[in-house]
């Protein structure tokens, strides 16, 4: 039995709090709480009929704690619970923007030291902590390519993305006014570099890339890539979505990027999966450190004692791009993060995304069909081309998964794999998990070759089962009326 609507619990006059009486005479013109009610329903419930409602929303749904969650490009690992109690201690969380600087040492210290890990941690000059989101640090980079470009005094129109990129690369171009051209991936699922060369011109901005892509592969000819794109002149713009398998063992600064941004709630634990805030840093190199969005945490000797201070003296800056310094208490999260993982746990997470990964494109590759068939990074790409011979769509396996108690891949993205299934274990889960969702996707397939039907009636044991993808979107119904 699905719960019901907190509308449908509502009893007229009950209440969930309790106010004294009034001790100030009622403003003449103010709502009486019956007109109140009249204009807007709110639901009428005891404080603990409330609880219950949600409490029981909240179990049914899926969350990293509580189902493996191998969401492909998501990076949904475990989120340890000791930073979220760092985050809540409240010398953090009482603090207010604006206090003065003497009173916000230790803040500043924090994100003074996050810029500086993530500098050696992606192998760039300066970072910024600002854009909440790693669309919102695409967004922040072109931005700041623009001002680089406007400078030189050259005007580019293009930006080129790979045509595995994510939707967020080429919106993001859009968006910044760009003219967005595609390149097409090579038969490895790398970057096609004679198409890449017949695009290149001086009328090219930035390519924006990802690597490893988002079929979870490496691109063999990156060094070849960022050569390409510097000798026309144009900037080497990194999503870092995906560094989760070369930290500690690759930069993307050395590769030749520009501009980099990193995803700390993907990457470096902070929760994330409901929308809510995320926290996407970008980095450059010198040549675009002027144009950082301000202000930028500093250190300096004030009277033999280190000082931190917020430095907004880039008077070629790009501007705020949010209000204040960016998702303060995500800030705590990450770099509790780094430092509780040293350089050697850093190193070691990506080895064990990658091992943990290939260790199921190995199990798997039987069953389903994967069409580019050579070692992965922390992610694989399945097509369900076999099963869908059978009627069997990539959606359809994503639900019946839920009949297993696992929370299904991303599907149909890269855009350029039939009936995709992206699947991403990430590090923290155990050999056992693993197993048992190898397990799941060999059932699945065998199911689907004899008894599709079963398959494509899924979920069966979810509160709801199918629902009908368009309408809420089309025809969304906001109130209970
Ligand atoms: C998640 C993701 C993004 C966008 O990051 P958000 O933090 O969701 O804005 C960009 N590129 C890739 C490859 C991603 O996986």
């Amino acid at each position: 039995m699905p719960e019901p609507l907190i509308f449908e619990k509502s009893s007229p006059e009950r209440k969930g709090y309790l106010f004294p009486s009034l001790d100030v005479p009622i403003f003449e013109n103010s709502l009486s709480s019956e007109a109140a009610r009249e204009d807007l329903p709110l639901p009428e419930l005891s404080e603990l009929d409330v609880v219950r409602h949600f409490t029981r929303l909240s179990q049914e749904n899926f969350s990293i704690d509580t189902h493996f969650y191998p969401l492909g490009s998501c990076t949904m690992k475990y989120n340890p619970k000791i930073h979220d109690e760092l985050a809540s201690l409240s010398g953090f969380s009482d603090l207010h923007p604006f206090q003065p600087e003497d009173q916000v040492q230790g803040a500043l210290e924090i994100m003074f030291q996050l810029q500086n890990l993530l500098a050696e941690i992606t192998g760039m000059d300066s970072i910024s902590l600002e854009p909440a989101a790693g669309a919102h640090g695409e967004f922040t980079g072109l931005l700041m390519v623009q001002a680089y470009f406007k400078d030189k005094k050259e005007s580019r129109r293009q930006v080129l993305v790979p045509d595995s990129s994510h939707g967020t690369n080429p919106a993001t171009a859009a968006m910044a006014g760009y003219e967005v051209v595609q390149i097409p991936s090579n038969s490895r699922g790398g970057v096609e570099l004679e198409s890449l060369k017949q695009s290149l011109s001086e009328n090219v901005a930035a390519l924006m890339l990802t690597n490893p892509n988002t079929l979870g592969l490496f691109d063999e000819n990156i060094l070849e890539i960022t050569r390409l794109v510097h000798e026309k002149g144009g900037i080497l713009y990194y999503d870092g979505a995906n560094l989760n398998p070369i930290l500690g063992i690759a930069r993307p600064g050395d590769f030749g990027f520009d501009v980099v941004h990193v995803n700390l709630h993907k990457t470096f634990t902070i929760p994330h999966g409901g929308g809510g805030p995320g926290a996407g840093p970008v980095g450059v190199k010198k040549f675009l450190e002027p144009y950082l969005p301000v202000p930028i945490v500093k250190k300096k000797k004030n009277s033999g004692q280190e000082w931190y201070y917020l430095d907004d003296h880039y008077p070629k800056s790009i501007g705020k791009i949010k209000a204040y310094y960016g998702n303060f208490l995500h800030l705590v999260r990450g770099l509790a993060y780094i430092l509780s993982q040293g350089a050697e746990g850093l190193k070691r997470i990506a080895e064990l995304s990658v091992l943990n990964a290939n260790y199921m494109k190995e199990a798997l590759k039987k069953y389903y069909d994967l069409p580019y068939d050579r070692m992965c990074q922390h992610e694989f790409v399945l097509s369900a081309k076999k099963q869908k011979a059978y009627g069997v769509k990539a959606s359809d396996i994503a639900k019946r998964l839920l009949d297993y108690g696992f929370h299904p891949p991303t599907i149909y993205f890269p855009l350029i794999v039939e009936e995709a299934l992206m699947i991403e274990p990430t590090e923290t889960e155990s050999r056992e998990m693993l197993d048992k969702f190898i397990r799941a996707m060999i059932q699945i397939a065998e199911e689907a070759e004899k008894n599709p039907s079963l398959v494509k009636g899924a979920p069966y044991t979810t509160p709801i089962s199918r629902v009908d993808e368009v309408l809420a979107a089309r025809k969304p119904n906001l109130c209970w009326c």
